[in-house]
């Protein structure tokens, strides 16, 4: 199937000049929701993976579906503020301003394998800033997931040394 075509691209959204991808015209669409999390399985299945990963809030929606069809737990990451009980956090640079991301404290040990799963790679701060959480717990960050990899940004640069895989390119 040609997932790109189900991916709606919005321009000047949320700013002017970003043409946005927006993935609500796939994750409605039956027959290529159930392609995308296949193909993310069926990369993940044999990586003996213990958790997803996955980021607020798009993440979510990739990394559940995921999780359920490898039989393993999910772990959300999420904006300042927003999960109950000891948190940690991570600061990031963004291209105007920074940002954070939390993770649960407990949530990851040493020694767990984990994949990340988002629906955007474009600089690759998120993705990162999800990594750096899970590895100061100890766990490995086994594979990241993406249904789309905006290539001319290479965020993939910034990944060398993980197993990285995205389903839609965009230049
Ligand atoms: P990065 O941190 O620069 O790699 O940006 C990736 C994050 O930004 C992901 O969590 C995406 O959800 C979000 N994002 C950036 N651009 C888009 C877009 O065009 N569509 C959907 N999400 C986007």
């Amino acid at each position: 199937m040609d997932l790109k075509s189900k991916i709606r691209e919005i321009e000047d959204f949320p700013v002017k000049g970003v043409s946005f991808k927006d993935i609500t015209t796939l994750t409605r669409d039956k027959e290529a929701f159930h392609e995308t999390i296949s193909m993310m399985i069926e990369d993940l299945k044999d990586k003996e993976i213990d958790y997803v990963v996955g980021p607020e809030a798009r993440g979510f929606l990739f990394g559940a579906a995921v999780a359920y069809g490898l039989g393993v737990g999910f772990i959300p990451v999420r904006k300042p503020g927003k999960l109950p009980g000891e948190t940690t956090k991570y600061d990031y640079d963004l291209e105007y301003g920074s940002a954070a991301l939390e993770i649960q404290t407990e949530a990851i040990k040493k020694g767990d394998r984990v994949a990340i799963i988002d629906d955007l790679l474009a600089t690759a701060g998120t993705v990162l800033a999800a990594t750096k959480l899970i590895e100061s717990f100890g766990g490995e960050v086994v594979a990241l997931e993406f249904v789309i990899e905006l290539v001319d940004l290479k965020g993939r640069d910034k990944l060398k040394g993980y197993h990285v895989n995205s389903l839609v390119k965009y230049d």
